[in-house]
């Protein structure tokens, strides 16, 4: 995590426009980070398409996803995702949450998600499933209100993503270079997945292989080679 507030803005509007250039946003979608220095606050733009986003455009929320200064622009709806999230894991740094196509598929079907690449070891073995119905029955499947914030991160419980019915996917990272490299891959497994189960032989990274790929990936050359690649695709895409 930067040191520096300023410095912590910047990653929020960088990971959300590499997140957007890379497929997993469109013009819906949110990148978190927990403050630098205030572990009761988090740093979320304002409402606005995520590729487009700007250090000027990130705000700081506390943990109940109350704005710190009475806000002049619009909030996002579903900002008690990060919230609730960071109330909950103390060791979650940075959120993501999306509607990427690639993993709609497995949101409708409730077919697990499972590590079948090496690069999505991250995602780790298993990507709990969560049917906001069994909480609340009928609703817009927005996820807006506390409690639904709260049943989503108990849904997410230990695991690193949640698959969210007919709705997409809450991603959290160590960091933000951790958080955008799982989106990421999570939504290249699911193509893989996809693909080689039509194939007709599917099979899964062995637990040991996802733990040692795991490990791998997140060691400091692929973490700083990812962010500067995706980074490099996001600032070319915007001139
Ligand atoms: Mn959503």
């Amino acid at each position: 995590m930067p040191d520096d507030l300023s410095d912590a803005r910047n990653q929020v509007a960088i990971a959300n426009r590499i997140l957007a250039n890379e497929g997993v946003f469109d013009a819906f979608g949110h990148v978190s980070v927990r403050h630098p220095t205030d572990p009761g606050r988090y740093l979320l733009p304002r409402s606005r398409s995520p590729g487009l986003i700007e250090a000027a455009d990130v705000l700081e929320f506390n943990l109940d996803s109350e704005p710190v200064t009475p806000p002049t622009v619009q909030l996002y709806a579903e900002r008690v995702i990060h919230g609730c999230i960071y109330q909950a894991r103390p060791d979650v740094m940075a959120v993501c949450h999306h509607h990427a196509s690639a993993v709609m598929p497995f949101c409708i079907s409730g077919i697990p998600l499972i590590p079948v690449i090496h690069v999505a070891a991250i995602m780790g073995a298993t990507v709990p499933f969560w049917d906001q119905r069994d909480d609340f029955g009928d609703t817009s499947l927005l996820v807006v209100k506390p409690e639904e914030g709260r049943s989503l991160a108990r849904a997410l419980g230990p695991h690193y993503a949640v698959l969210m019915r007919r709705h997409g996917a809450t991603v959290v990272g160590a960091d933000v270079r951790e958080l955008v490299f799982r989106s990421i891959a999570m939504c290249q497994n699911a193509e893989s997945q996809m693909r080689a189960l039509a194939m007709g032989n599917l099979s899964t990274l062995t637990p040991g292989e996802t733990k040692l790929a795991a490990a791998s990936n997140l060691s400091p050359n692929p973490l700083a080679r990812t962010w500067e690649y995706w980074t490099a695709r996001a600032q070319s895409a915007r001139r």
